[in-house]
């Protein structure tokens, strides 16, 4: 199929001009060759000298498929053991590109689009990405999600001019990895909740129409996810568009406010190794067990909130103690209370908070419960507890109430540092 990313843009009640940056996006099997003919003849042929990005295991996936391809590029092959979207994976594909690169083409999952895009950022390259599994949903974002320095940041990055899926190369990506890409996904319940109620906390901007967006990427995921985990290839597309369509939305706002909130603090948290050690998951599958985590300690409070047994206190400010003994640790205390700055709390008024409960209770009710959630997960083999990503119970509790400084950005989960629940 082939997304027409014009109807993206049309006017919007909410009042944004929505830009949308890439000008093909194609799903289906076959789509490479589609390819190798706009580099040959299409609108891609103005680039003489493009460069290949991928790592080990992408480039045995892809290089029988795409050979033509790959004879065409200069090619970095990035070694995929240990590869993070970080300095280090930067450093050597600039190491290794001639200087007069013109066109990046971005042959991997989430870390090599993360590199790709920041690379092609700041040479000022057009990049484009061929996704070789449907396990993210970046590829078509403005922002790279990188490691600088030891802190995990969202960095201004160039989105791809256009996306080249092929059905053949990504329906056939370890299910573990689709997985995790359909685990992206469920975290919009989430993040959806956190920000309509951070909308009506603090009148921050929204936009329906982009939430409309990703709801119908949720209600894509659900639909085939049992397919997905079968490796049905119908489904897979179906959760590559659904995936596309999330990252489109992404684009529009010019953020990834639309597509990351609380369960994915929880994630960067993790990756940050502030109270854990290094951890062999994926990026969807921390967000997977965050977004678990979100949806149970949200339900029990709009519970307590219905029960009368919910209330809210002034803010107290940034714990900074908390924040020295831990972050600081690791010596990120003045980075992280820098992010911190202005604290995205302030806007919220303990009378305002008293006064919305009941409608935040509401906008709870749309996360589905939990159990349900669970057994969507489970249905599609994706991971659902702390232990399936090797972190034990006892981490929960800290990871609640760290997270939400990982970014400015106003969550539930910050919210409730305001609130007081009797037993
Ligand atoms: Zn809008
Ligand atoms: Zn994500």
């Amino acid at each position: 199929m082939r997304v027409d990313t014009d109807d993206f843009a049309r006017p919007c009640s909410c009042g944004k001009k929505h830009k949308i940056d890439v000008q093909e996006i194609l799903i289906e099997a076959g789509a490479v060759e589609k390819l190798e003919e706009m580099m040959s003849d299409g609108f891609l042929k103005e680039y003489i000298s493009p460069l290949l990005i991928c790592d080990t295991n992408t480039y045995e996936a892809t290089y029988d498929i795409m050979e033509d391809i790959y004879d065409r590029c200069q090619v970095v092959i990035l070694e995929a053991e240990g590869l993070h979207a970080d300095n280090h994976g930067v450093e050597i594909v600039e190491k290794n590109m001639e200087e007069d690169i013109d066109l990046i083409l971005a042959v991997g999952s989430g870390t090599i689009h993360d590199i790709s895009r920041y690379v092609a950022y700041q040479y000022r390259i057009p990049f484009v990405s061929v996704p070789t599994a449907a396990s993210v949903d970046g590829f078509v974002s403005t922002v790279a999600a990188m490691t600088w320095d030891g802190m995990k940041k969202t960095i201004p990055a160039a989105p791809p001019i256009c996306v080249i899926a092929d059905t053949n190369i990504f329906a056939k990506a370890p299910k573990r990895l689709n997985a995790s890409g359909a685990s992206d996904l469920f975290g919009k319940y989430i993040c959806l909740a956190d920000w309509k109620i951070a909308h009506l906390l603090t009148g921050e901007y929204i936009c329906k129409r982009v939430i409309r967006m990703e709801e119908q990427a949720l209600k894509t995921v659900r639909s085939c996810i049992k397919g997905v985990a079968a490796g049905d290839e119908e489904a897979c597309e179906e959760l590559m568009y659904a995936l596309i369509l999330s990252g489109l939305a992404m684009q529009m706002i010019g953020n990834s406010r639309p597509a990351s909130c609380a369960e994915h603090h929880m994630s960067h948290l993790w990756e940050m190794e502030v109270i854990n050690g290094p951890l062999d998951a994926l990026h969807g599958e921390k967000v997977s067990v965050g977004t678990m985590l979100a949806a149970r300690e949200y339900k029990r409070i709009a519970e307590a909130v219905r029960d009368g047994k919910c209330y809210a206190d002034p803010y107290q400010g940034m714990e900074e103690k908390l924040i020295r003994d831990t972050f600081g640790k690791k010596g990120l205390y003045e980075k992280t209370i820098e992010e911190n700055t202005p604290d995205p709390m302030e806007m919220v008024s303990a009378d305002r908070l008293n006064a919305s409960l009941y409608k935040i209770a509401d906008i709870i009710d749309e996360i589905p419960e939990v159990e349900e959630l669970d057994k969507i997960l489970k249905n599609g083999g994706c991971v659902r507890t702390v232990q399936d990503i090797g972190l034990t119970e006892d981490i929960i509790p800290l990871t609640m109430e760290l997270s939400p400084y990982v970014r400015n950005r106003l969550s539930f989960m910050r919210v409730r540092k305001m609130l007081n629940i009797e037993p």
